[in-house]
């Protein structure tokens, strides 16, 4: 289940900071993966084992320098809605200020576990200054510096533990789940009643602290899965630039959520800067991804038009390219249940389990043939692999100098191993080992 971290508070108490901290490991391998642009606002981390997604509603706070009641309204309505716990950093140098209250009231408001945490006590002699945020009417506060972590360990053991959720039985255990994504009008809800002909066999739409999607069956044609939905997708903002800001916010919410991300685009539109955003956090959180380019009914075709905007997309994904496209129109219902078949195609791939000796008797000869470049007359030698007891595809590979293994190389290995086992649309991971 999503476990999502919800940083709030006015701008320059340390939000940023403190998410860089959260983030700092995961991020590291992240960034050696892919050479995408970092989503800054939202990430993944781990504490203890439990692994959760921080978001920094600040970051996605137009204008924040000169930040208005409003903004701060809507951050914390954010992650009132968004959030599992929510995270409320203020500033012991600057003490208690007028916007700390207007934030602490509306946090009132919420059921949710909420933390106040006093930043940038980078001292004990500050401690004493951190008493007079008992005025925001917290029973407790923590004191943390953002800039050294000092104090954050006791504030995520006790974070952390609001996660566990006791007495929920989830009714569609076992089976797949798969959400659909996309930006504003691009033909979500039309393919969604398309699938389900709108006849909602079973929904169970469950509030509590940490669940809010709307997930109904689908039980059709030798396929059953879950299609999960965010309670507030379909709320629909009248501001547009609140539209986008929402839809990537409970993007996040349902891509946690799922095993299979359908990343929907609309044709006529094209790719634009949010999908790459969205496909990112579908590919960070390692959910198995379908591209769909709907409104297909809309383009003029001609003889190779499906291929040339297939090469567009896969020209706009890369290093992504092994990911299956698409073409529907939601309203005609042209090649909807492809989207089914495709994305339960998906679902099988992420949960591949490659027998050792498999894959050493297809990736070894591979390797030999084309070994990783020695360094300074130094031969690696990679001795055998094995597909880690993951949730997700992971391998390791063990090699005599595995630091000496380069990015280029580890990429050669993925794409042998997508070319060799079929593992499209799903994100794998490669790991160097000292045998
Ligand atoms: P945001 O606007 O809330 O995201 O705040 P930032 O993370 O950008 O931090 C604002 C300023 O406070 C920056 O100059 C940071 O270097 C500084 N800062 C953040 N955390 C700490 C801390 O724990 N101690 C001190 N002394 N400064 C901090
Ligand atoms: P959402 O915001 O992503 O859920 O988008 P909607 O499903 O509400 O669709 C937005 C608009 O696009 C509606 O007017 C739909 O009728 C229209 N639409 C959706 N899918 C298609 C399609 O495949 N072809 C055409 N021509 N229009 C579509």
């Amino acid at each position: 289940m999503a476990n999502i971290i919800a940083l709030v508070g006015r701008p320059n108490v340390g939000k940023s900071t403190f998410f860089n901290r959260l983030l700092q490991k995961r991020e590291a391998i992240v960034d050696s993966v892919s050479g995408v642009t970092r989503d800054r606002h939202y990430g993944k981390s781990d504490w203890n084992g439990v692994d959760f997604s921080v978001i920094d509603t600040g970051g996605y706070i137009k204008g924040s320098d000169d930040i208005f009641e409003d903004e701060i309204r809507k951050q914390v309505e954010l992650a009132i809605d968004e959030a599992s716990a929510i995270i409320f950093l203020v500033d012991v140098t600057e003490g208690v200020v007028d916007m700390d209250q207007e934030v602490a009231q509306l946090l009132r408001k919420t059921k949710k576990p909420v933390f106040l945490v006093v930043n940038k006590v980078d001292n004990s002699m500050l401690e004493t200054s951190a008493m007079e945020f008992y005025s925001l009417g917290f029973d407790k506060y923590y004191t943390i510096s953002g800039m050294t972590g000092s104090g954050t360990g006791d504030l995520l053991d006790d974070v952390v533990a609001t996660f566990e959720e006791e007495n929920y039985v989830d009714p569609f255990e076992g089976l797949p789940r798969i959400t659909i994504v996309g930006r504003p009008n691009v033909g979500k809800s039309t393919l969604t009643n398309a699938l389900l002909e709108d006849k909602r066999n079973i929904v169970t739409d469950i509030a509590g602290t940490t669940r809010d999607s709307i997930e109904t069956l689908y039980d059709k044609f030798g396929y059953k899965f879950v299609l999960v939905d965010t309670a507030g997708m379909r709320k629909k903002s009248k501001v547009s630039e609140d539209l986008e800001f929402y839809s990537v916010m409970r993007s996040i919410r349902s891509i946690e959520d799922s095993d299979v991300v359908i990343l929907m685009i609309d044709a006529t539109i094209g790719w634009e800067k949010q999908d790459m955003n969205i496909l990112y956090l579908a590919q960070k959180s390692r959910k198995g991804i379908v591209i769909v380019v709907n409104k297909w009914d809309l383009i003029d075709k001609e003889s190779n038009t499906l291929k040339q905007f297939e090469n567009y997309i896969k020209d706009k994904i890369a290093p992504f390219t092994d990911t299956p496209i698409v073409f529907t129109s939601s309203t005609t219902k042209q090649r909807v249940f492809k989207t089914v078949e495709t994305s339960m195609k998906v679902y099988e791939n992420r949960n591949r389990r490659v027998k050792t000796s498999k894959l050493n008797e297809v990736m070894l000869p591979i390797i030999e043939a084309t070994p990783p470049p020695s360094i300074k007359g130094k031969y690696i030698k990679i001795k055998y692999c094995t597909q880690l007891p993951t949730k997700t595809p992971q391998f390791a590979f063990f090699a005599n100098l595995p630091q000496y293994v380069k990015e280029p190389y580890k990429r050669f290995v993925e794409n042998q191993l997508r070319k060799n086992f079929d593992f499209t649309g799903v994100p794998i991971e490669v790991y160097f080992r000292q045998k």
